[in-house]
């Protein structure tokens, strides 16, 4: 964090200050139905307003074809959400650089608060195009990035405009980037991770890099079944990525070496089919009937994990333990998830847009110490990759 500027040393009063944002949210009839980035959005947003700056709000809001305006890709409902939560005027420009913009940024006073329009109307927001980054640049004295959630992207509003203009980070931004890699480079020990969901070839560099840092790991999700392979197991008709299972079996080798301790499922559940109403038994993995998919771990693994993981100082937390989704094959899931909870010592931090669904199912976001906002952006992190995002700001 030392060679990033944080927005706390900015001089922003009566300033106008563009601030990236991740309103990404989702949107039914007009409504935000889930307001949580646009919550964690908002100590930024208050700051600046508290110090009287003329705060202009940019983000995208799903996948637009990039060719104009779409009604239902408008996040004038966010707008509308976050004038409810700040206290302070909230307009909304109508465009994101075209003529209204420009007229609203002319008309802010100092604490009063203008979001534009979503950036992905225009195609060259992620084409990182060098016009319309000075566009935005154009509309600001000082450009704060606050999206965590799209810092592994390099586009307009995320690199190009941070060249442009004195540039800084925001609270949201910064905590984020602190906690995973403080977790990375200073764990509290032992440092357990927990990695699931569906694909190992989604998360080899995830697993590659917490082999090297991590004291346990514990595997389970989909990707188990790979790993089970690789130790000369039956599998049946469960999640298996063939291509994967020398490589799997090379990841357990440098575990080993590295002194690294994998846990893997000694039971789980089966079903006869992909669906809520399969006929489901509990088999240990040695028995896997070859017309059965497994799609949770078993009540035994689940156990073992929930030990892990009280013993943690450090668990970190990427991937489904099953198919939680469905109810027959969620209890691996929550297992992990309220171990995790329990855990009142330990630093819990969870990562992946379906981990977070899985917590926030279960109510037990906040119980946890924290919750990425950013789910392929915290895996890029963890991966040991360059945010684009958070290199403009240095
Ligand atoms: P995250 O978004 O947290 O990174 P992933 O996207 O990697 O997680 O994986 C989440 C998905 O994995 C969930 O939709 C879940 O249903 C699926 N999954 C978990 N276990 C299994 C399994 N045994 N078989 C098939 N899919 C699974
Ligand atoms: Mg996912």
């Amino acid at each position: 964090m030392a060679d990033i500027k944080l927005v706390e040393q900015a001089d922003v009063a009566g300033k106008r200050v563009l601030v990236r944002v991740d309103f990404n949210v989702p949107i039914a009839d007009g409504v935000v139905t889930d307001d949580t980035r646009i919550r964690r959005a908002l100590p930024t947003i208050a700051y600046l307003v508290g110090k009287g700056a003329k705060v202009i709000l940019m983000s995208h809001l799903g996948r637009p074809s990039g060719t104009g305006y779409e009604e239902k890709f408008s996040i004038k409902p966010a707008a509308d959400r976050l004038a409810a939560l700040v206290d302070a005027p909230v307009a909304f420009a109508g465009d994101t650089i075209g003529p209204k913009a420009k007229e609203a940024v002319q008309n802010l006073a100092g604490g009063q608060i203008l979001v534009l329009e979503n950036l992905r109307f225009d195609k060259r927001e992620k084409k990182n195009d060098p016009g319309f980054a000075r566009a935005l640049a154009d509309l600001a004295e000082i450009y704060v990035n606050d999206a965590f959630g799209t810092a592994h992207r390099a586009h307009a509003s995320t690199a190009g405009v941070a060249h442009l203009l004195p540039a800084y980070a925001g609270y949201l931004l910064q905590n984020e980037v602190a906690t995973l890699t403080g977790m990375l480079d200073d764990p509290k020990r032992p440092f357990v991770a927990i990695l699931g969901g569906s694909k190992v070839s989604d998360k080899v560099g995830v697993i590659d890099s917490l082999i090297d840092k991590a004291d346990t790991i514990i595997i389970g999700g989909g990707m188990c079944f790979t790993f089970l392979l690789a130790q000369g197991k039956a599998v049946g008709a469960s999640l298996k990525e063939e291509e994967w299972i020398d490589r799997a079996g090379e990841m357990l080798k440098k575990a080993d070496a590295a002194g690294c301790k994998i846990l893997l499922p000694s039971d789980v559940v089966v079903a006869d089919r992909f669906a809520e109403d399969a006929a489901v038994s509990t088999v240990p993995v040695d028995a896997i009937p070859a017309d059965m998919m497994g799609l949770d771990i078993g009540p035994e693994t689940a156990k073992a994990y929930a030990d892990a993981v009280a013993g943690g100082k450090t668990v970190f937390w990427n991937g489904p333990m099953g198919v939680f989704e469905m109810r027959p094959f969620e209890a691996g899931t929550k297992a992990v998830a309220e171990a995790m909870a329990a855990n009142a010592e330990g630093d819990t931090i969870i990562g992946g847009g379906d981990s977070v669904a899985a917590v926030n199912k279960f109510g037990l976001a906040d119980r946890m110490t924290f919750i990425s906002t950013g789910g392929g952006a915290s895996m890029e992190l963890v991966e040991g990759k360059a945010l684009p995002g958070v290199e403009a700001l240095k």
